[in-house]
């Protein structure tokens, strides 16, 4: 098992990154010692692994279980009165922990219970989604808001993350998919080396092997919590993390959450950000080979026709980290070094328009 330790303001925690390694979730709370166990969770990861998770908890804790309907719709205001009314009415204290079992919909929204229950719980995260490298470390909670996606949340860092590689094994392929976008991601922001490896090693993400998964899921967290150390409000740095996400967010609201998943919008965006790269900054970045890399491993290349540039450019003004008039992107001076540029909305309008002529 590996350990990743991630300094915050407040308590520093440890990643435990391995196969199946739930057992350290049991070690942690042990240490605790708390007065009972809220295990969080949605209806598929609870399918698949509810039971077998409770039963092993249940041998030293008293612990109680919520599960949450599966999807983005539960980040609501709705399901988390619910959670915390549950909470209330098992008579979880101040010294009860919450678990938060599952992908970064569970996280987020169990990790804002837990920063305002009784003022603040702690929690520890249990990730099941290859996406969930990025949402569970950096103590980003939320829910959403019907103006807004992670409109309402805190800024809460977990006591502890126990990542268990052999529970993606029954992760769908889109799901994979989404969460391989934002490997890739970090890789290109922070490490030429690991992106390097990715490329040559990964033809296709089916049938990933254990070894690969945690490779990624380890760097990914490494490149992750180095970003936010430094950073731990999203004052500064941390913007970098926003890589391809001014437009991937835009496709993303644009064509209707779900429609195209978070991972596939950013995987546009990015290749849009270091076509950009390219054309504005003159960087020495691979285009071409992402392209064609991403294209064989099912992402989306393209912007869908049926956005229009116009319609994406108002979102990406409206983006909360944008401001005024403006629109700020991240762009690669060169793999692994970033840099920020601002653009007017006519001229992100012609260098959209220009990219999709092709
Ligand atoms: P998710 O939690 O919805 O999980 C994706 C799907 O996979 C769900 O249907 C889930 O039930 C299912 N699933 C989860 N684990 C499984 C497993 N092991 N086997 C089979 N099915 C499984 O989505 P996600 O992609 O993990 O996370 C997306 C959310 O994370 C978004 O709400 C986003 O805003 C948030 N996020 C937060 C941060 C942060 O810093 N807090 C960062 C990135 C993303
Ligand atoms: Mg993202």
């Amino acid at each position: 098992m590996e350990q990743v330790f991630i300094k915050t303001s407040t308590d520093p925690y440890t990643v435990f990154v391995g196969k199946n390694n739930l057992h350290q979730l049991q070690v942690l709370l042990k240490e605790i010692s708390p007065s009972n166990v809220l295990v969080i969770t949605d209806t598929n990861v609870n399918e698949l692994y509810g039971d077998s998770l409770v039963n092993l908890l249940g041998e030293s804790f008293v612990t109680h279980k919520y599960v949450i309907q599966s999807g983005e719709a539960a980040k609501s205001f709705e399901t988390f009165y619910e959670v915390q009314t549950f909470a209330l009415g098992h008579q979880l204290d101040r010294k009860s922990v919450i678990v938060a079992f599952g992908g970064g919909v569970v996280g987020d929204l169990a990790g804002f219970v837990a920063a305002t229950y009784m003022r603040g719980i702690d929690y520890i995260q249990v990730p099941t989604t290859l996406l969930a490298h990025d949402s569970a470390v950096g103590g980003k909670v939320a829910i959403n808001h019907p103006e807004g996606k992670n409109m309402i949340g805190a800024f809460f860092q977990p006591k502890g993350v126990v990542y268990d590689i052999s529970l993606l094994s029954t992760l769908p392929a889109n799901e994979l998919r989404s969460g391989f976008a934002e490997v890739v991601k970090h890789a290109l922001i922070k490490d030429e080396e690991f992106l390097h490896i990715l490329i040559n090693e990964i033809q296709a993400l089916e049938n990933l092997n254990e070894d690969q998964l945690q490779l990624m899921v380890l760097k990914g967290i490494r490149i992750k919590a180095d970003v936010v150390s430094t950073d731990e409000k999203e004052l500064g740095i941390r913007a970098i993390l926003n890589f391809g996400h001014t437009l991937g967010h835009a496709i993303e609201a644009e064509s209707g959450y779900g429609k195209l998943s978070h991972g596939d919008s950013v995987a546009i965006g990015m290749l849009f950000a270091t076509w950009l790269s390219q054309k504005h900054l003159k960087a020495n970045v691979p285009y071409e080979v992402l392209q064609q890399w991403f294209s064989k491993l099912g992402f989306p290349t393209d912007i869908p026709p049926t956005l229009s540039t116009d319609a994406l450019v108002k979102r990406m003004q409206k983006d909360k980290k944008s401001h005024a008039n403006q629109i700020q992107m991240i762009l690669l001076k060169n793999i692994a070094n970033t840099t920020s540029e601002v653009f007017t909305k006519e001229q992100m309008y012609s260098l959209i328009e220009k990219w999709r002529g092709g």
